[in-house]
């Protein structure tokens, strides 16, 4: 297209780079056999009565536009679960915003609340949207790196270093994906402390809160006293119920901006879908039980982790939660981005190279997504073990 075509696309617009995962997964799906390891999509069905949910709304015509910040009885379900998970009262009348998925919730509180030139700091390794919708803002992606050789666990004292006057917001997403780090509690404390001395608001992701392993529970900024008030928290139904298609997320926020978030809502897309919201109502009763899927995914974990162990020239960091592994490629020689496109191609496994979240200091790793059965998960592993025996012969 010329440049002076009147379709030339926006700055804010050109400025967003295509996806890596979504390139390796539209490469992966070109191939015959490919196991693919690409995308958080889990590939287990939501429970039984969460979708019978979604067929009656659909069947019984319940499928007009609800109000912008969503129905009334998801409000309610969503603020009685925050309620009962984080032990903060939430008002589901003012607070809650209803969206299609946690994207959208991380979209509207980011469109609503930055201005160009705002820093906004992202912990790496990081879900690549958060840094492309600042960018398409005109507000400036600060990153505090996390390193492979301390578990990727983010530091107050490495956040604190990049805070300037212009630190308007601090993104968190513990469980974090790719790394499956946790932010420990005092860690979140000493946090809350630098967002009151230094005045910066926080945007908590905790999407992956269901998928803590070993018996344990991640922790939420949100929990600590006077954190609410300058916190949004994004959470939704795709990870924890397994509707990454259904498309339904929310954000807790305080009601001036929850207002305005709503406001926005009607220019972007109304509402969430009505059938989507009913199978939410049903998720977050207490009818529903979805222990399988963490249960399914520590399983798989112990798999994927001593099986990539075993393969002489790969180690896999410990996953405490999520289902994402990364692996440590350094033995293989070669960089992650050459090791990842090689392996497609090669032996038909399908992955993400580290670089893609957080630049250079990642090189030498690759993310896994364990979200394909235990059958694919030891084929892959198999692949992965001849390749890594191809590159030494
Ligand atoms: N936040 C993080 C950290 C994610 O990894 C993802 C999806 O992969 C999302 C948000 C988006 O979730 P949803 O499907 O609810 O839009």
């Amino acid at each position: 297209m010329s440049a002076d075509t009147p379709l030339k696309t926006a700055a804010r617009v050109a400025c967003v780079a295509p996806s890596p995962p979504r390139a390796v997964f539209d490469l992966a799906s070109t191939l015959d056999d490919v196991v693919d390891l690409t995308l958080g999509d889990p590939d287990l069905p939501p429970p039984e009565n969460v979708r019978e949910a979604a067929c009656k709304a659909v069947m019984a015509g319940r499928t007009r536009y609800s109000a912008n910040a969503g129905l009334r009885e998801l409000r309610q379900a969503v603020a009685a679960d925050a309620e009962r998970t984080l032990g903060i009262p939430v008002d589901p009348e003012t607070e809650v915003v209803i969206t299609v998925g946690a994207m959208e919730a991380s979209f509207l509180t980011l469109y609503s609340l930055l201005e160009p030139g705002d820093e906004v700091v992202i912990h790496a390794p990081y879900w690549i949207n958060y840094s492309q919708v600042v960018r398409s803002l005109g507000a400036t992606p600060v990153f505090v790196y996390t390193r492979p050789e301390e578990g990727f666990r983010l530091t107050a004292e490495a956040l604190e270093e990049v805070l300037t006057p212009k630190t308007r917001l601090v993104i968190l997403n513990s469980p974090n994906n790719p790394t499956g780090a946790i932010i420990p509690e005092k860690t979140l404390a000493r946090i809350a402390e630098l967002a009151f001395e230094r005045n910066f608001a926080v945007l908590s992701d905790e999407i992956y809160d269901s998928l803590v392993y070993d018996g344990k529970k991640s922790s939420s900024i949100l929990s600590i006293p006077g954190m609410k008030e300058r916190s949004v928290l994004i959470n939704g139904v795709s990870k924890r119920f397994a509707m990454t298609g259904y498309r339904l997320g929310w954000a807790i926020a305080p009601a001036p901006l929850a207002a305005q978030m709503t406001k926005m809502q009607e220019n972007i897309v109304a509402c969430a879908p009505l059938p989507a919201q009913y199978a939410a109502i049903e998720a977050l009763s207490p009818r529903t039980d979805a222990s399988f899927i963490r249960e399914e995914f520590q399983r798989r974990r112990d798999v994927l982790v001593q099986g990539i162990d075993a393969i002489p020239g790969l180690k896999c960091l410990p996953v405490p939660a999520t289902f994402y592994a990364m692996a440590d490629i350094s033995g293989s020689g070669l960089g992650a981005e050459e090791f990842v496109y090689r392996m497609l191609r090669e032996v038909k496994v399908a992955t993400v190279f580290g670089p893609a979240y957080g630049g250079e200091l990642y090189r030498n790793f690759i993310r896994i997504a364990f979200t394909v059965k235990e059958e694919r998960l030891k084929i892959a592993l198999e692949r992965m073990g001849n390749f890594m025996a191809s590159l030494k012969s």
